[in-house]
């Protein structure tokens, strides 16, 4: 589980060289919000909302202005501290574009090997066997092992890097816009491929999209944030039913 409280992220300000106020952005403004085990959480809101940014400060690539990030109860700077191993198995992230996120120079077996390797601990025949297993559940053949990632396509690479986050057996995968650089009939696999896995590794997802379409089906919870803040959250039926938030109406006027 994930609590974040008034979490905040402010890029830029203080002054340039030759003495000019730099431009300050808060691209996540006293943000509180929970994401409980077992749940899919949505968080949607326009491009420039502050969506990745909070995904990027929860896995540890951004640090905060201010506020607390609390993951499976521990503070996420302490839980950074316990190491890529303790973290890794907490939390994993998918991101938008499958084939920037997979190394061009590792076939697929040297992509899930790392995982496997650094976080589980394992080799030999089982590695081998888990890498297999992983492939499978993603729907992929065990022939894509000896291959390179510009070999597939988009919905393929991203079964591949969902392997890859599933490889870690984390609690919880971020996925950030994870069908938004596939076509729509691909989007719909994917979303169905997700859905299962979850059940079938027991995950929680912090779900994030700037479509409402595509989380509508998905999602237990709606978080909608707007210009850095969040503007509404609520269980998704009502979030469609009765937004309360103005421009929580203007999204789902908006939807295809
Ligand atoms: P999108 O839907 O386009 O992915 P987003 O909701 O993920 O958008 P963020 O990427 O979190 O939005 O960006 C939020 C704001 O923070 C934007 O105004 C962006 O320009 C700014 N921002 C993000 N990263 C940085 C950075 N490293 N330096 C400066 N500004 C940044
Ligand atoms: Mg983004």
């Amino acid at each position: 589980a994930i609590e974040v409280e008034h979490l905040t992220k402010t890029f830029g300000g203080g002054r340039s060289l030759l003495g000019r106020r730099r431009h300050e952005v808060h691209a996540v403004r006293d943000l509180s919000m929970g994401l409980a085990r077992g749940e899919t959480l949505a968080v949607v809101g326009e491009s420039g909302s502050g969506k990745s940014t909070l995904a990027r400060m929860l896995v540890g690539l951004e640090h905060p202005t201010s506020g607390r990030m609390m993951i499976a109860g521990k503070d996420a700077t302490v839980l950074a501290k316990e190491g890529p191993k303790v973290f890794g198995q907490m939390i994993q992230y998918v991101f938008q574009d499958p084939v920037a996120s997979l190394n061009p120079r590792k076939t697929i077996a040297q992509t899930l090997e790392t995982p496997l390797k650094r976080l589980r601990g394992m080799g030999g025949p089982a590695r081998a066997k888990r890498m297999r297993a992983l492939l499978d559940a993603v729907q992929m053949p065990a022939e894509a092992l000896e291959r390179y990632p510009h070999e597939f396509s988009g919905g393929q690479a991203q079964r591949i890097a969902i392997a890859r986050a599933l490889a870690a057996e984390p609690e919880i995968i971020i996925l950030d816009e994870p069908v938004s650089a596939l076509d729509v009939s691909v989007q719909a696999q994917v979303l169905l491929l997700l859905e299962r896995l979850k059940a079938e590794f027991s995950l929680s997802y912090l779900f994030i999209s700037h479509d409402l379409a595509v989380v509508e089906s998905i999602s237990d919870r709606v978080a909608v944030m707007y210009r850095g803040e969040l503007v509404e959250i609520g269980d998704a039926a009502g979030i469609f039913a009765n937004p309360r938030h103005e421009y929580t109406r203007q999204l789902i006027a908006s939807a295809p």
